[in-house]
């Protein structure tokens, strides 16, 4: 038997709940795991709160992430014993995922755990730290290195938004962040922020072109917000773009696309193949240490993890949850 966060859906309507699970219900495919710590992501906080259309199947056991040991495993390349991240693959969506004390899931999600964190690292990290390091390395890949003028940051108060910020200024960008939360200018500017900017100055619709400010840039939230990214995108310039916290639409014109030449590079973490996963972690390991993580960090345990949640959802909440699932 296991502690699990579990979300049901039925004639009394949707609850979601921490609750005690036979083993014996988990997904019989995969890569058994013993769950150290897990976190909270947006989507995570989408599906707990039902605020969104993450869950395809009931009940279900949100949590897209999770560190810890392997206890059995139906794939070569995972053994008992094994310290893993896993991130991703329809988990907490369309089976059963990680705010749990035990998990099964699938191998082609997972990663060894890098020598230079603990499994509360990487949960400090997780899906919102690993995709934060997809988007800075596709600026990297299509023509944006350090050197080629600001960068912007969007969301930056959010779990992506802060760590793209830190891993950005400490490659040697120079950094701009737009946030709605003026109170935490301080913190954005510890994370290595040069320049902090009000969103609301982006989240109206705008010209198709603009005044050009931005050699690249990482967005979190896309709808206008991405709009106005790409028409003030430099020629030539980058956009990464993972998210939708303002809205899944995108209010654009081609212009900036074929009149400056500029890239929309799509982030997808959650299916991303097993090089490119690999390849995120082993970087985060080798430029952002542990020692970094703590001013983006609280600790919750499993049960204080649907009101963290609502937190989220809320958008009062600065940087990343852990969740000490035992
Ligand atoms: P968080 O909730 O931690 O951060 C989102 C941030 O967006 C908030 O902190 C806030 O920052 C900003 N924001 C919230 N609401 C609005 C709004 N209405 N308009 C403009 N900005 C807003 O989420 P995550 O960092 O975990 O995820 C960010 C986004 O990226 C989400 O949409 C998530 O689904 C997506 N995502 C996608 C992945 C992928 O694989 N493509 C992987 C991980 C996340 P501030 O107050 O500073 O403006």
């Amino acid at each position: 038997m296991f502690q699990a966060i579990c979300l049901q859906q039925d004639e009394g309507g949707f609850s979601a709940g921490l609750t005690t699970l036979d083993e014996a219900r988990l997904p019989p495919d995969g890569v058994l795991v013993q769950v150290a710590y897990s976190t909270l992501n947006y989507k995570d906080a989408l599906a707990i709160c039902n605020a969104g259309p993450v869950v395809r199947l009931w009940p279900m056991v949100p949590g897209v992430d999770c560190a810890g040991t392997v206890l059995a495993s139906d794939h070569d390349d995972f053994v008992p014993g094994d310290p893993i991240i896993f991130n991703g693959w329809g988990a907490g969506e369309t089976r059963w995922g990680a705010l749990a004390q035990r998990a099964r899931l699938p191998a082609e999600g997972m990663v060894k755990l890098p020598a230079a964190y603990t499994p509360h690292d990487a949960m400090a990290l997780g899906t919102a730290g690993y995709t934060a390091m997809l988007c800075v390395q596709a600026l990297t890949r299509h023509g944006v290195p350090p050197g080629s003028g600001p960068v912007l940051v969007t969301g930056a108060t959010g779990g992506v938004g802060s760590i793209a910020t830190l891993l950005l200024a400490q490659r040697g960008y120079e950094v701009a962040v737009l946030t709605g939360k003026p109170q935490a200018a301080d913190y954005l500017r510890g994370l290595g922020a040069l320049q902090v900017l009000d969103r609301a100055e982006f989240a109206q619709a705008g010209k198709p072109l603009q005044k050009m400010r931005w050699a690249g840039a990482v967005d979190t939230v896309g709808s206008h917000t991405l709009a106005n990214v790409c028409a003030q995108l430099r020629y030539g310039g980058v956009v990464a773009a993972c998210g939708l916290a303002q809205g899944m639409e995108l209010p654009a014109t081609v212009a900036p696309f074929i009149l400056r030449g500029v890239t929309l590079a799509g982030i997808d973490s959650v299916y991303a193949p097993r090089a490119l996963r690999e390849g995120a972690w082993a970087a985060l390991a080798a430029e952002l240490p542990a020692s970094k993580l703590g001013q983006v960090v609280t600790e919750i345990g499993l049960s204080e993890a649907i009101a963290a949640a609502g937190e989220i959802m809320a958008g009062r909440h600065t940087g990343r949850y852990v969740v000490d699932v035992n």
